[in-house]
């Protein structure tokens, strides 16, 4: 009879044990999930975050180089600037030579005698002056073309950034951000791509 009673206890007390843990279990597993979903969140949120530094600081810099169809517009930029800047050569080669002669004017030329001698040295002297400039501008903008070709152009030499649409219709021979140009000290942006340049290598 006791042994009986003793037996019902302890199943009793062996049910209550095995539902006690299972409830504990169960708690445990609802509080590791709670957990596990709690860190996913705030991993999910740093990664989102990081993604979200990384996409500004990508608009900051900018994409990394021009389109075809840009790259295009450029080289017919390039080419309307050389043909102007020939035209002006020519002009300016007429404008030193004899006209009956077809030669250069030189100082013992009749043409050059007839003229007022100092003025027109002065003036030969600017013609000179704007010619080399001329031709040194139709080199840079052969070397342009060869960036266009090379898709290169437009890229700055010193951050790798794009420079500017503006500037580059301004100055299309433009190789570095005006800053760098004005300063020898890349542009803010600049300064950023430099040292994430180095974070790379
Ligand atoms: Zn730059």
């Amino acid at each position: 009879m006791a042994k009986k009673t003793a037996s019902k206890t302890i199943k009793k007390s062996t049910v209550a044990i095995m539902k006690e843990r299972a409830a504990n279990r169960s708690k445990q597993i609802k509080k590791a999930k709670a957990n596990l979903k709690k860190a996913s969140a705030v991993r999910a949120a740093a990664l989102k975050k990081a993604a979200l530094k990384k996409a500004e600081l990508a608009k900051l810099l900018g994409p990394k180089s021009y389109s075809a169809d840009e790259l295009k517009k450029f080289k017919a930029l390039i080419l309307e600037k050389r043909l102007e800047t020939m035209e002006e050569l020519d002009t300016l080669r007429e404008s030193i030579m004899d006209v009956t002669t077809g030669e250069y004017v030189s100082e013992n030329s009749t043409y050059s005698l007839h003229m007022e001698q100092g003025t027109d040295a002065m003036e030969r002297e600017k013609t000179f002056l704007f010619a080399s400039r001329g031709n040194k501008f139709l080199n840079q903008l052969d070397d342009a073309l060869v960036r266009v070709d090379n898709k290169t152009y437009g890229k700055c030499r010193i951050c790798d950034l794009l420079i500017p649409k503006d500037r580059l219709l301004a100055v299309p021979t433009a190789q570095t951000c005006v800053e760098y140009k004005n300063t020898n000290l890349p542009c803010p942006r600049g300064k950023i791509a430099v040292e994430m340049k180095g974070e790379d290598d």
